[in-house]
């Protein structure tokens, strides 16, 4: 375990945002969560959970204790003749975990390719791009409970995943089950990768790429290419323009709200869903209210995806959080005030 003081954020997280953690702890091992518990004064609600910062916005600086998780480690659990049980511990690389299974002649992870982040923070928000989602492939996954220590193992069933959603994005027993929100540090994770294979290419873009390449049965290795040639070309790489990905979810209304939507524009992009709902693209929205490339402050809005903020400044004069949040409530009131629909931040922000 590893401690400093007055540690700086900026590289911690894609923002990008220059911020300051007044304790930051790097956790290699769940001995090293278990003696963190055991110091006098330990209160698991003054902490926060970082894993590779691609998904929070930095309000200022954090005056909790910041638990940076980086416990590596990546294995084969079970092969049988109907597939794989794949585990990875929470601080590895999401993609290079990914090219991993690959490598082993095990695939089914290729659609999430390139995602940022964390293996340890994907079940947080069940992570999915091009027509899958983490759920699909989880297993289970080992937690310690911050505030009593305990190790447990929850499966599918107890995660409560949903639309960029489980139960670790939420601090109340409710809807979503028993509500682990920044209680349970999550250790390890497995996927489960059966062998009977299918390419998933439901999504526009990659139907667009069988189509430009004339290849109807990619392989695996094809698919993770495509993924990561289209995410190229529509994503800013934060490495070089910081940000945090898609900054607003995708909303979902009922068929008569879509209808209403399509009365006040017909150009509205919308996906029916199986359940009878409608998803509306909530970059077309944002778009369609005239913020692609805008600027606010440090803080803009890219210019080839208005879902995206980006921080305008750089990294030697980098945006504020509150920069960030300034533009994210401007765009949310002007696409209520257009279309009658509240934008959900995805980012948490820390405070
Ligand atoms: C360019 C770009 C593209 C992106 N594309 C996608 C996409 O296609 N699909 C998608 O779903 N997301 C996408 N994201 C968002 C982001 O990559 C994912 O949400 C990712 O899973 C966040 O991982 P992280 O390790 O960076 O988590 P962080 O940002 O560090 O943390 C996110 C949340 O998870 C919690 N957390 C982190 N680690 C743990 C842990 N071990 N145990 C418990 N809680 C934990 C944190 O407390 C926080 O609440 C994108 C982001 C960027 C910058």
């Amino acid at each position: 375990m590893q401690v400093e003081y007055q540690a700086p954020l900026q590289r911690l997280n894609t923002f990008g945002i220059a911020a300051r953690a007044r304790c930051l702890v790097r956790v290699r091992s769940e001995d090293d969560v278990r003696a963190l518990l055991r110091q006098p004064g330990w209160d698991w609600q003054h902490t926060f959970i970082l894993g590779g910062g691609s998904n929070i916005v930095l309000a200022g600086d954090v005056q909790r204790t910041v638990l940076k998780v980086e416990i590596p480690g990546r294995r084969l659990l079970r092969e049988d003749e109907r597939g794989w049980l794949v585990e990875a511990g929470a601080g590895e690389r999401w993609h290079d975990f990914v090219v991993w299974t690959l490598q082993q002649g095990w695939p089914g992870l290729e659609n999430l390719a390139l995602i940022p982040g964390t293996v340890g923070a994907a079940p947080v928000q069940n992570i999915g791009a091009y027509g899958v989602e983490l759920q699909d492939r989880f297993h289970s996954l080992d937690a310690i409970d911050l505030e009593t220590g305990e190790t447990f193992t929850l499966h599918h069933e107890h995660c409560a995943f949903g639309y960029r959603d489980s139960v670790f994005k939420h601090d109340r027993p409710g809807a979503r089950g028993m509500g682990l929100r920044g209680r349970a540090l999550i250790t390890r994770v497995r996927f489960w990768l059966p062998r009977r294979w299918r390419p998933e290419l439901s999504y526009q873009d990659l139907q667009r790429k069988v189509a430009e390449t004339g290849i109807q049965q990619p392989s695996p290795w094809q698919v993770l290419e495509w993924v990561c040639a289209i995410r190229r070309a529509k994503l800013p790489d934060p490495a070089v323009l910081g940000n945090a990905g898609s900054f607003f979810k995708n909303p979902t209304v009922t068929a008569e709200q879509c209808a209403d939507i399509i009365g006040r524009d017909p150009r509205v992009v919308h996906y029916p869903m199986p359940d009878g709902s409608v998803k509306l693209a909530a970059g077309w929205l944002i778009d369609a209210c005239g913020w692609r490339g805008k600027t606010v402050g440090r803080a803009g809005v890219y210019e080839k995806q208005a879902l995206v903020l980006v921080n305008r400044g750089g990294p030697q004069d980098p945006c504020s959080g509150g920069e960030v949040m300034t533009l994210a409530r401007l765009i949310q009131t002007s696409v209520y005030e257009r279309f009658g629909i509240r934008l959900e931040p995805e980012p948490v922000c820390v405070g």
